[in-house]
């Protein structure tokens, strides 16, 4: 038989009474205190609103995790809590015989991971998807697992293998401030948001050390960076972290060098006067260097995001006579951004203002003056495109700097930090990426479950039928089945190349698509639309510029023009084309075919699935309590929300619907059969009916019914216990 009944982390008689109290309770459908369920798949009955409930009293009883069947859900605290992520605790989940017996905690999961990948017989890959909108404290969860990791996978044989270990642990960790202070920005919602999504897979060598892992590298792998943020920001949030670190922690020389004064004004810098602890340009750079960036290099680059500060300066204004370019406004602004990023001024000024295009059969070049609009947009497409290589080539560098040698890791646990469901008021081409992806890791979850779930029942010989769940593959083969699908219908457009309105777009997909029972109704948008029906609500994506952001256009002259800096990071970001072929902006159907945003992204999402697939998948789920990030408040309608985006309802029907409690025959011997031996069972009442009757022995449901009745001489058995045993000192 299988239960897996809660733990308490004190050994002492009492509480070891208490816990068993409880789990018989429970189990008899006595009451609990619902600050004291530490599993969701025992609230009773299980509905949006006990669930709730629940958790509502655990937060307000300081408790921020909670399991529900196999995920681990974790709500923020908002407030410091070093006591929960103390190294100490770290040690005690290491240490436990059974950590699923202590509370329930992401180290839980951490040591779980660590003692399957540890298996000897068979060492199994493992991964964790942390998942949670944001500010939720999915960035927070990996940090903590990396530092658990980082604590239970050093080795500590030798000296010298344990310096080793050391200095890898700690790199890895240093890759934290470095993506956080180049991928992360203050946003409404977090004010320390990720913004783009990373796998980072911890590799594990059990060569040297057989019964204990060590960590011996790492590789990250990130998805979509917002970059359009380094052009363009709403006005209550800000830039990516390192531009505000720069301009804050730069020292005299230094702001000279990237001629960054005190108190200069920046349109790309929006908010620089709030101080945040994400503002520290020290902890950045010490970790760069423990990555291996060292000091010239580092540099280097900030002088690179230094030049694109000055870039975002540059206006223009139209000259009146569509023939002639548009006018720079602040000469000063162009001079200083060539001169950080190493460019040629006059072919800079060039390429920002005037399209070259080929056409006509001789392919003939034709320069045309942009407009003043054309202007800004190529003005941010160079700033973005310099920032998303940057970025790129960074988590290059921190992979060669932590990755293992290939031959010197066994295993790996993975840890997944994505972006989860996202539905705003207005949603685009990212919402679209982001939902999919998220329907993608739903559906993942719940056949990787229900498949855990069937074959341990098969090999426990127990009857059971599966509950109707929710399967989500009608909404993606709307998203991106073949033939015809949203992603092949946008990525079509892009492909022919031809205007189209955001109407159009619409009208193609309602038309071509309506048969999907997952594609809303669209009746009320006054901007064209679509709706789709997500496993986690209906989300409304905005027709208007879509086409465009899957093509991600860049102008071959702006990386022609990059291509001719002489800056040394920049020669490596952009390197010079060896065969160079003609790279005007064709305005024909020569194209070759591009790869769109929306088939990187695919492609990108594919290969994760893939790793992830090769795992033993473990699921944490964020909950943000409020959008306020204040301690102790947890807003109903918000939590509830969140509930309900994240399927953790039905998570729980497919869990309670099983065997919610699980304990292994030997231990539930071990456990009570003193108790039983202690007081034997009151002679049955003639009255009442015998627990097995009508069903025929050995059969499940005899065997329930003879437990229950040993369950409830247990509880009986209780309190004689208590009065017999002295209290504990
Ligand atoms: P996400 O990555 O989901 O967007 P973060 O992990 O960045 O969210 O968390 C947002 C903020 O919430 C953090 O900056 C931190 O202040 C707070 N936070 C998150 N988790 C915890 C925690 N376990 N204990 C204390 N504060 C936390
Ligand atoms: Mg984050």
């Amino acid at each position: 038989m299988l239960q897996q009944v809660n733990g308490h982390s004190s050994g002492s008689d009492a509480q070891g009474r208490e816990s068993l109290r409880e789990d018989l309770q429970e189990f008899l459908g006595g009451e609990v205190p619902l600050h004291q369920l530490d599993d969701l798949t025992k609230v009773n009955p299980v509905t949006l609103e006990t669930v709730l409930r629940c958790l509502q009293a655990r937060y307000t009883a300081d408790t921020f995790y909670t399991n529900a069947g196999c995920t681990l859900v974790a709500l923020n605290p908002f407030k410091p809590v070093p006591q929960l992520y103390s190294p100490e605790l770290m040690r005690e989940y290491h240490a436990a015989p059974q950590p699923q017996k202590l509370k329930p905690h992401i180290f839980t999961v951490g040591e779980q991971t660590y003692r399957n990948v540890r298996s000897l017989i068979e060492p199994v890959n493992q991964s964790i998807v942390v998942s949670g909108e944001s500010g939720a404290g999915k960035t927070w969860t990996s940090r903590c697992l990396m530092k658990f990791y980082a604590v239970v996978a050093a080795s500590p044989t030798s000296w010298e293998s344990h310096k080793i270990a050391e200095r890898i642990e700690q790199r890895i960790l240093n890759s934290n401030p470095v993506m956080e202070a180049f991928g992360n920005a203050c946003t409404l919602r977090n004010n320390n948001s990720s913004r783009f999504g990373k796998f980072i897979q911890l590799q594990l060598n059990s060569l040297l050390v057989p019964r204990d892992h060590q960590m011996t590298g790492a590789a990250i792998q990130t998805y979509l960076l917002e970059k359009t943020r380094v052009a363009c920001q709403d006005s209550t949030e800000r830039n990516f972290h390192i531009f505000y670190q720069i301009c804050k922690g730069a020292s005299a020389d230094e702001r000279l060098q990237w001629h960054l004064p005190e108190g200069a004004a920046f349109s790309w810098l929006p908010n620089p006067e709030r101080t945040l602890e994400e503002d520290c340009f020290e902890v950045t750079r010490e970790a760069m260097l423990h990555l291996g960036i060292d000091a010239p290099t580092q540099n280097n680059i900030f002088q690179a995001l230094a030049g694109l500060l000055h870039l975002g300066n540059i206006r223009f204004a139209d000259s009146g006579d569509e023939a002639q370019p548009c006018r720079p406004m602040d000469d000063g602004a162009v001079r200083t951004s060539a001169l950080l990023l190493r460019l040629p001024e006059d072919p800079l000024l060039e390429t920002l203002r005037i399209r070259t295009i080929r056409a006509g059969r001789q392919q003939q070049v034709f320069r045309k003056p942009c407009s003043q609009a054309e202007c800004d947009t190529r003005r941010d497409c160079l700033a973005k495109l310099v920032y998303a290589r940057l970025f790129d080539w960074l988590v290059s560098v921190i992979n060669s700097s932590v990755c293992a040698d290939p031959a010197s890791w066994t295993t790996f646990i993975g840890l997944l930090d994505v972006y989860g469901f996202e539905s705003f008021p207005h949603n685009s081409l990212e919402q679209l990426c982001i939902n999919y992806a998220n329907e993608k890791l739903q559906q993942h979850f719940v056949a990787h479950y229900l498949r855990a779930q069937q074959e341990e029942y098969a090999v426990e010989g127990l009857e059971w039928s599966f509950v109707n769940y929710q399967d989500n593959q009608t909404c993606l083969d709307l998203i991106e089945g073949s033939p015809i699908s949203i992603c092949s219908l946008i990525n079509e457009e892009c492909r022919l190349n031809r205007p189209s309105s955001a109407a159009q777009l619409q009208t193609r997909i309602e038309s071509a698509l309506a048969g999907s029972p997952c594609l809303g109704h669209n009746k009320l948008s006054p901007e064209p639309s679509f709706v789709v029906l997500h496993y986690a609500g209906s989300v409304r994506y905005h027709t208007v510029g879509l086409v465009e952001k899957n093509k991600d256009p860049i102008p071959p002259e702006l990386t022609r023009l990059l291509q001719q800096s002489q800056d040394t990071l920049l020669k490596v970001l952009f390197p010079a084309d060896p065969e160079e072929k003609s790279q005007e902006e064709p305005s024909g159907q020569s194209r070759a075919p591009v790869l769109t945003v929306v088939s990187k992204f695919k492609a990108s999402l594919e290969q994760l699935l893939q790793v992830l697939q090769a795992t033993t998948p473990h699921y944490i789920r964020c909950i943000k309590p409020n959008s306020q990030g204040r301690a102790q408040a947890l807003h109903r309608e918000e939590v509830l929300n969140q509930l309900e985006a994240c399927g953790l309802v039905e998570t729980i029907h497919i869990s309670a619907a099983g065997f919610p409690i699980r304990v292994s025959h030997r231990t539930f011997v071990e456990r009570y059969a003193s108790l039983r031996r202690l007081h034997p069972r009151a002679p049955p009442d003639p009255h009442s009916p015998s627990p097995d009757e009508g069903h025929s022995e050995g059969s499940p449901h005899a065997e329930q019914a003879t437990l229950r009745a040993l369950l409830q001489d247990i509880l009986h058995t209780l309190p004689a216990l208590e009065a017999a045993t002295p209290a504990a000192p």
